[in-house]
């Protein structure tokens, strides 16, 4: 079943976190890739709460941004979210996505998915070698960034994927929602549909007007 938490006996778990704001078609095939080639039961997507990383801009709310990867995912069997991110509340870290999830599955290997742009970041992030005990790390290209890992990482604990190239961010489908350009394709229909409804990423009303 789609949406609620995997199976409780699920032994070989994907965590795929991130802002998801919103989830798109890179995040879709990172995941689906990583399932298949580690065999996976199942992925869990994590939407976080407030990331640390980005304290500096405005985050759509978390409700938003975790019913579009609930309708993201919904077609996929493999594929849930979880809200423990959101409902902890306050700043996302990694460390404590991790040690949830672990306490709910304790029996599961986890493998938590990056891309390369987040893992050359991975020495910032808070209790950076707590990480490893518990789950290791798969590593995807990015178009635009560099798949490595610093070596004073466990190279054991890590894995490098080459996945198929999709140059998508969620900043990209933001900017082009407030120009008006068209975002089919780079996120599933219902996510566009959403992002429409709930007219997401608009530049504010009452904001001065859009540069040129
Ligand atoms: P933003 O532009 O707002 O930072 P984003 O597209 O980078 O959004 P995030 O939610 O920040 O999306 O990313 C979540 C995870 O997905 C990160 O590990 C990121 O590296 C990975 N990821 C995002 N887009 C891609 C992509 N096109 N290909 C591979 N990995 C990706
Ligand atoms: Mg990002």
């Amino acid at each position: 079943m789609s949406g609620g938490a995997p199976a409780p006996e699920v032994r070989r778990l994907g965590v795929m976190g991130g802002t998801f704001d919103p989830v798109h078609n890179g995040h879709l095939v990172a995941a689906s890739e990583v399932a298949a080639l580690f065999a996976l039961d199942a992925v869990v997507f994590v939407p976080s709460g407030q990331p640390w990383q980005k304290v500096d801009r405005e985050v759509s709310p978390a409700e938003d941004r975790y019913l579009m990867t609930f309708l993201a995912t919904a077609g996929n069997p493999q594929f849930t979210v979880s809200r423990i991110d959101i409902d902890r509340g306050g700043l996302t870290y990694t460390i404590d996505t991790l040690r949830e999830l672990h306490e709910q599955y304790p029996d599961a290997e986890l493998f938590f998915i990056t891309g390369a742009d987040a893992l050359a970041q991975i020495l910032t992030w808070r209790d950076v070698h707590e990480l490893f005990p518990l789950a290791h790390f798969v590593g995807v290209t990015r178009p635009g960034y560099q798949l490595t890992f610093d070596a004073s990482l466990p190279a054991q604990s890590l894995s490098l994927l080459e996945v198929p190239a999709l140059a998508i961010s969620s900043s990209d489908i933001r900017d082009r929602v407030g120009r008006g350009a068209p975002i089919w394709y780079l996120t599933p229909d219902a996510v566009v549909r959403y992002i429409v409804k709930r007219g997401l990423y608009h530049p504010h009303p009452d904001g001065p007007p859009p540069g040129r």
